[in-house]
């Protein structure tokens, strides 16, 4: 195919915004197929389905502390100088039942979680019996138990059905699943849950210059730091990334590449190869294996930027996201429109969206051109506001200034200059370090 479509007439100055290229992007992507999967692995992920509880948790009555089940009248106007005796007829760990009942006068000690033995209504924690002064750990039966604290009625009991009742939504499709998420469906009983599945992600460096990390540096040549931060950053917003050999810059090398990541992936990330100006084979070789629009973005690192589809096998229609070579700029517009494409994959289209805050800026920050300009910076907190300052040189080849931050200070397109002392936008990345 030899089409190449560019998605539209660019803005007045050629450019596109940020949101204008991200939505162009985002039209193309949708929640990936529903899958059955084991809790291990579903970290992240997206419930498909409401999930119902089938039984009540915890299914029948329990004790929230060790002690003892006895019947609360039993210990009325129990007090140390008034205590209360009552006789032990059964000792009950957690997981087994008591077989029997507790009776006027009677008492069975019980561990936490053990279920309430018929006929008690109230458990005496040990700290409110004389179970200290028979050692704290010994578990020699006994006859008698001294009662201290009179005990309330339903006194440290856990009700059935207090977290859970059967037949309830427990967890509503498009719940998130976190660890307290992960924890109820296994307390459920469950060990698979429906979720979209986690997108494969193909990841490919372009280039003549680039060596694969372990391999000896050679004059001239540069390691492919692109593949494995793109990577990390793919994995990072729940994707599974492979990567690519690296394609050097021959069209018949490229096109085998495309070709093997068409066959798994249902999202191609390259990187370099993009650039106005740059008569790479990159651009020609996407442009004939399928539609591809290059983009100048107003953004700084990161103006090129190409996006386009493949057509696999079984007309599958693979989107593919061109990123800029240079290592800050790959890794800035993957955080930028690789993230929300990849999460819109995973079912949560919204969640890509970082916490902004204001803040004060330490130093004066320079926006060279007219375009958003998203400078690496360290935010500071004391509580009670934020403060920032760059990490360094905010070159696009300087990828240490983004391995030091934890924001990005944005300088808007219109604003040449924040000066020391004013206020800017910041997104987080990450917390705050201490002021
Ligand atoms: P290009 O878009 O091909 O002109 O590349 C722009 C800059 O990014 C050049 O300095 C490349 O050497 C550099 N670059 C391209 N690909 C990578 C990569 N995978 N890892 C590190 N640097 C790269
Ligand atoms: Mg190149």
């Amino acid at each position: 195919m030899t089409t190449i479509a560019h998605h539209g007439p660019p803005g007045p100055s050629g450019m596109i915004s940020v949101e204008e290229a991200r939505a162009r992007i985002l039209e193309h992507f949708s929640p990936l197929p529903v899958e059955q999967t084991p809790l291990t692995e579903v970290l992240g992920q997206v419930l498909a389905e409401d999930v119902r509880a089938s039984f009540s948790i915890p299914p029948m009555a329990n004790t929230s502390m060790d002690g003892y089940a006895v019947r609360a009248a039993d210990t009325e106007g129990a007090a140390p100088s008034t205590p209360r005796e009552l006789r032990v007829t059964g000792y009950l760990a957690a997981g087994s039942l008591f077989n029997g009942a507790v009776g006027p006068g009677e008492a069975v000690r019980i561990m936490t979680g053990a279920p309430m033995p018929d006929g008690a209504d109230a458990v005496v924690p040990f700290e409110e019996t004389d179970e200290q002064e028979h050692g704290r750990w010994s578990d020699a039966p006994r006859e008698r138990v001294r009662v201290d604290v009179a005990a309330r009625l339903g006194a440290n009991i856990r009700r059935a059905g207090e977290d859970v009742r059967a037949g309830e939504v427990v967890l509503a499709a498009g719940t998130v699943l976190g660890p307290a998420q992960i924890g109820v469906l296994a307390s459920l009983g469950l060990d698979h849950a429906p979720v979209h599945r986690r997108p494969r992600v193909a990841v490919l460096s372009t280039g003549d210059e680039l060596l694969r990390p372990g391999e000896p540096l050679r004059p001239g040549k540069i390691y492919d730091s692109n593949a494995f931060g793109i990577a990390a950053a793919v994995r990072d917003c729940g994707g599974v990334p492979t990567i690519l050999d690296v394609a050097r810059d021959s069209v018949e090398a490229l096109t085998a590449r495309i070709h093997e990541a068409l066959e798994t992936a249902d999202l191609l990330i390259t990187s370099a190869g993009v650039s106005r100006g740059d008569f790479d084979v990159v651009k020609e070789v996407l442009a004939r294996e399928g539609e591809v629009g290059f983009w100048t973005v107003r953004m700084r690192p990161g103006k090129p930027l190409a996006f386009g589809t493949f057509r696999a096998a079984g007309d599958r229609v693979v989107p593919h996201l061109g990123l800029p070579g240079n290592p800050v700029s790959a890794l800035m517009t993957f955080e930028l429109f690789g993230r929300p494409a990849l999460f819109t994959l995973l079912g949560k289209p919204e969640a890509w969206v970082r916490p902004t805050v204001r803040a004060v800026t330490h130093e004066r920050i320079v926006n060279p051109d007219p375009r958003r300009f998203y400078a690496r910076a360290i935010v500071r907190s004391d509580g009670d506001g934020y403060v920032v300052n760059l990490t360094g040189p905010q070159g696009s080849g300087v990828l240490t200034s983004m391995a030091l931050a934890n924001g990005y200070a944005i300088v808007p397109e219109d604003v040449a200059t924040i000066e020391a002392g004013e206020e800017c936008d910041v997104i987080l990345l990450g917390a705050p370090l201490p002021l």
